[in-house]
């Protein structure tokens, strides 16, 4: 068996990993995730690169969860010939539709808004790249096979696999496969995918997995702790009241996927705990809308906190008034609002969309909070806030930094440094072979340097960019 790391490999971007095997029935090569590379110029020229071998001559493809880094570049692999089914959790299956979707619409306007500047002469540098429109992400969701969690199936006679909870978003998994090859012993394959914390909210705890030969984990914060989720808590209600009180709203840009709905379920969490009043959200995404209408949907998937929770806002309907924000048009009389809103709108970084408007409309006055509640990159706008510009450019026109800007430090949708160890001390006896990945390289070597002075384990691999391992 060989396993080859074609992303995701010293950094946390472009999952993608190609295993070969020698079966009894046949020779089998099957991939796990096929997601884009995002964010660093070079990623459009790493996404365009060709598999080492025709996408036809792949059996098939496990899907851990739906986040674009890792199902990303599934209808590109489709378009390009491969035609085997992509085995994902059922919730995984329907969150990837909106992914998947929403991934072409962006990439298409994208294009479309460069070529039509492009024709004028007003473009400038290279043109964004398209890599699959809407027909393809349509076409590639037919060969989709959706399976419940811990149910094992077998995508050919000599491999089973289960998916197991990850407790990172909505449908996540760890994929555990077993292959048992032509004269050897069977090998188990755990590949965590993205795991979440253990004392998340909303999301059931990661499955603890008792043996594996071949261990593939992540590490994006194998090199830091979390703060936690009750110092979190405080800090959104000491914001929440000081800014109400002073007359003023609470601007919060998040990402659609997972990080709305954990807010919208902590300020929910909070009202219920008599720690907040009555609150007026506006939901201003319309991912986010489609994303919490799916998560309400599969509240059987959700931890016991969250069921309850749901009950009693159901039971409690005049507690908290939520609304789901629509149209543009909609969305720009929102601007009409100059105090008690809560606004919770993407992008989660400020790149983009409909946050842009409540940025401009809010940024200009000290009544106002802004709440940053994810991870900012640099050089965004998210970014500029937090390091406390004073004035910042939006949509070509400078805006004044007055509103009070805050950031939130618990809420992440990945395990910090001490959840990672506690997962991999799930795990009965070492794994033959250990290999971290999916981390900025030196948070995969802090965790390595964890792993080794915590478990004892002590030949972990941290590999690089379409190396491949033989496994023995
Ligand atoms: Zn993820």
């Amino acid at each position: 068996m060989q396993i080859q790391f074609l992303g995701a490999a010293g950094e946390v971007t472009g999952s993608k990993y190609l295993i070969h095997t020698s079966l009894e029935e046949s020779s089998c090569k099957f991939l796990v995730d096929y997601g884009m590379f995002q964010g660093a110029r070079e990623a459009d020229e790493k996404n365009q690169k060709l598999l080492p071998l025709h996408p036809e001559e792949i059996s098939f493809l496990v899907l851990t969860h739906a986040h674009i880094d890792h199902c990303g570049l599934i209808p590109r692999l489709c378009a390009e010939g491969f035609k085997g089914p992509i085995y994902c959790t059922t919730t995984t299956a329907k969150l990837l539709e909106i992914m998947l979707l929403d991934s072409a619409h962006i990439q298409v306007s994208d294009f479309e808004r460069a070529e039509r500047k492009n024709k004028l002469g007003k473009w400038r540098g290279d043109m964004p790249v398209l890599l699959y429109d809407t027909k393809q992400a349509i076409e590639s969701l037919n060969q989709v096979k959706a399976i419940p969690y811990a149910k094992k199936f077998s995508p050919t006679p000599s491999i089973e696999v289960t998916f197991e909870e990850a407790g990172h978003i909505l449908g996540s998994s760890i994929a555990v496969i077993d292959v048992k090859e032509k004269n050897e012993a069977s090998k188990r394959l755990v590949f965590s995918g993205d795991l979440g914390m253990f004392e998340k909210p909303i999301f059931r705890q990661p499955s603890l997995i008792e043996s594996a030969d071949v261990l593939i984990v992540e590490s994006t914060y194998g090199d830091r702790l979390h703060r936690n989720i009750k110092e979190t808590e405080n800090e959104l209600v000491e914001i929440v009241t000081q800014t109400l009180e002073r007359g003023g709203n609470v601007i919060m840009p998040a990402f659609a996927v997972g990080r709305t709905q954990e807010i919208l379920f902590i300020l929910a969490d909070l009202i219920r705990r008599e720690r907040l009043p009555h609150l007026n959200v506006w939901v201003d995404s319309p991912m986010a809308t489609k994303v919490t209408e799916l998560t309400t949907a599969c509240m059987d998937e959700l931890d016991d906190d969250a069921k309850l929770l749901y009950q009693w806002l159901l039971d409690h309907k005049n507690k908290i008034d939520v609304r789901f924000v629509g149209d543009v048009e909609e969305s720009k009389s929102l601007n009409r609002l100059k105090s008690g809103a809560i606004i919770i709108s993407s992008s989660g970084m400020c790149q983009a969309g409909r946050i842009l408007h409540h940025l401009i409309n809010n940024l200009p006055f000290e009544k106002n909070a802004i709440v940053i509640t994810g991870f900012q990159a640099l050089r965004t706008l998210g970014r500029r806030l937090v390091d406390e510009a004073v004035s910042v450019k939006i949509m070509g026109e400078y805006v004044d930094v007055k509103a009070s800007i805050h950031t939130l430090g618990g809420l992440s949708a990945h395990a910090d440094r001490d959840n990672l160890l506690k997962w991999l001390k799930g795990f009965k006896q070492k794994p033959k072979h250990v290999f971290v990945v999916h981390g900025e390289p030196s948070a995969s070597v802090h965790f390595v340097q964890s792993i080794r002075e915590t478990l004892n384990w002590n030949d972990v691999i941290i590999p690089t960019l379409q190396s491949t391992f033989d496994i023995s």
